[in-house]
């Protein structure tokens, strides 16, 4: 998969720079979403984030809520959650964006391509059929800010279903 465009163009089109004194997959504060970091969901020890710096439309990283850097520090605990929120972003970005296909994945250590090594961190990139057309037009940097809100706002609402599915469920698994 070749990089589209370049992130640190993009950064300087924000005009704000990503949290520096903490991780970008330690957002600050408990609640389970907030926009500013596009983070769509924080819950049972994982979070879930759409990329500021996106492969394609709907590119989303999902991270256990531990700073770990590679799949094997991840206890059993960790390790469900974590994989279930894979399975339900990639349900919600079928049922949202209707993509083609996915290129799901981890890149683990700098020389394997990760962007961030220190926090092991899953890709879920949705794929069109005509997505070289697509990542044409986004190519266009003066658009991207405003189209990751747009699709942060259309993503939200499946996220909070959800996270309250979730919430239920271990309410009942408790009682
Ligand atoms: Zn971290």
């Amino acid at each position: 998969m070749k990089t589209i465009w370049s992130p640190w163009r993009l950064e300087h089109v924000l005009g704000k720079k990503p949290h520096t004194a903490t991780c970008l997959f330690e957002p600050p504060g408990e609640g389970c979403c907030a926009k500013e970091d596009l983070l769509l969901y924080r819950n049972c020890g994982c979070i879930c984030m759409l990329n500021r710096f996106p492969y394609t439309n709907g590119h989303l990283l999902v991270a256990p809520a531990r700073h770990v850097s590679c799949i094997t520090d991840l206890d059993s605990k960790e390790m469900t959650p974590l994989m279930e929120l894979v399975s339900a972003g990639t349900a919600i970005l079928r049922r949202v964006l209707d993509p083609d296909g996915f290129n799901i994945g981890l890149n683990i250590g700098s020389e394997a391509g990760a962007g961030i090594a220190d926090h092991l961190h899953f890709h879920i990139v949705p794929r069109w059929r005509n997505d070289v057309n697509f990542m044409t037009v986004l190519a266009d940097v003066r658009a991207i800010p405003e189209h990751i809100e747009m699709t942060y706002d259309r993503l939200l609402p499946e996220f909070q279903v959800y996270y309250q599915s979730r919430n239920i469920h271990h309410h009942d698994s408790s009682a």
